[in-house]
């Protein structure tokens, strides 16, 4: 009989053994060095523990989109470098993720050492889930571990193959930190659960908000998506952004929103230009229904202050979305009174989406939110009860 797999790194025994550790470790690059580390950072846990404990430590991660071509714009170098830096370490890294040279590297770490494969996706079969590439892969090591949440709703195949092919593998920390919290999430009692969901286009979000509507107590919603609510309600919403094809869906999950009983809040005053122009001036409008000519990229005061009373209240927080063009100074408002308000709330919250990471970190309160995901696709996925095949091939499942 097959054992159960094991779940966390600190399980597995890895003393000794040749260890591959898939991280995420796809990060902003500007002239050369990693201009965002935060990925790095966070899985120093899963990396500083598996050398504390005497593994033999074989890191690999893709970076953007190299299209399954060596493509040295997108080398792993920086990223390993920083790496370096903050271990304190040489790195060697692989002039390419699988092959001879690669092999060669594995077989002479030593107890504690540490060496990182080139980007994953100058494979081809990366990103097909090739089977020959994840027994490569396996090949490498004994133990397997993930700890690239990032990219846990994909099937590739460092991500999902792999997995296959060794006896013996287990999440790291930041993996299990990230399915801990996104299941509390799913797990909340209805009493005192806000979500604030908002972003560019409801069609996104669907899965997201329809299964929000089935858990929470209060929906707001705000950002651009707001206005396709708005106009499947009959206001008038300008020229702001709406999908017109997409009011029909609107007005089904209004419906549900009600069987529900749910709370669904929209906005109630905004924050509007004549054009989506970074200088153009802040037009206030003062009520729902929006003028001709005018689009609205923010929400307004009174509905930062209406949603700062619901989540003032909340015992949970659940945010996705932006509630505004919050790349333009003038239009940030909104979304920063909405991160002051989850980060002084007494409830407990987590934010994921890529967008929305952003914003609270440029809001200044991301130390003041309990759950910052590092997931943007990944923890969206989750959140909508899917089967995550990074997290399925692990032998984490949950079913929500
Ligand atoms: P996340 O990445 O957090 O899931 P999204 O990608 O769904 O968020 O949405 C973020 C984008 O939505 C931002 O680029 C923002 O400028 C845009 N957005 C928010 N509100 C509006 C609006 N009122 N009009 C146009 N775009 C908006
Ligand atoms: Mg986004």
């Amino acid at each position: 009989m097959a054992r159960p797999p094991m779940t966390l790194i600190d399980k597995l025994p890895i003393e000794g053994r040749r260890t591959l550790i898939r991280v995420d470790f796809n990060v902003p690059l500007e002239g050369g060095a990693v201009a965002d580390d935060s990925r790095i950072r966070g899985a120093l846990p899963t990396i500083r523990h598996a050398l504390e404990r005497g593994a033999r430590v074989i890191l690999c991660s893709h970076l953007g989109r190299p299209k399954g071509k060596a493509d040295p714009a997108l080398s792993l170098a920086p990223a390993g470098e920083r790496l370096a830096e903050l271990l304190d370490l040489e790195i060697p890294l692989t002039d390419s993720p699988v092959g001879p040279a690669a092999t060669r590297l594995a077989r002479d770490l030593r107890d504690g050492q540490l060496m990182l494969l080139e980007n994953l996706r100058f494979h081809p079969g990366e990103t097909k889930n090739d089977d020959s590439l994840a027994r490569q892969l396996a090949a490498l090591a004994e133990r397997y571990v993930n700890d690239a949440f990032g990219t846990a709703h994909r099937a590739h195949a460092s991500t999902a193959g792999v997995a296959g092919h060794v006896r013996d593998k287990a999440a790291g920390f930041l993996m299990a930190r990230e399915v801990e919290a996104l299941s509390r999430v799913l797990d909340a009692p209805r009493k005192g659960f806000v979500a604030v969901l908002g972003g560019a286009k409801v069609s996104d979000k669907l899965a997201v908000i329809s299964k929000m509507l089935g858990r929470v107590e209060t929906l707001l919603v705000g950002g651009a998506m707001a206005y396709t609510f708005l106009a499947a309600k009959g206001h008038a919403v300008g020229a702001s952004k709406v999908e017109a094809d997409r009011l029909d869906l609107a007005r089904g999950l209004l419906r549900e929103a009600e069987k529900h009983r749910v709370e669904l809040l929209l906005p109630v005053d905004h924050g509007c230009a004549e054009a989506f122009d970074a200088g153009a001036a802040r037009v206030a409008v003062d009520g729902v229904d929006i003028p001709e000519g005018q689009m609205a990229l923010d929400i307004g005061p009174k509905t930062a202050a209406l949603y700062g009373e619901r989540l003032a209240g909340a015992r949970t927080i659940f945010w996705n979305g932006p509630m505004g063009v919050f790349e333009f100074d003038t239009f940030a408002t909104g979304t920063r009174a909405v991160a002051d308000a989850v980060a002084d709330s007494g409830g407990w919250s987590v934010v994921g989406g890529g967008d929305s990471v952003r914003a609270v970190a440029e809001s200044g309160r991301a130390g003041d939110i309990d759950h910052i995901s590092t997931g943007g696709g990944a923890s969206l996925e989750f959140v909508e009860g899917r089967a995550l095949p990074g997290l399925t091939a692990l032998g984490i499942r949950r079913t929500a």
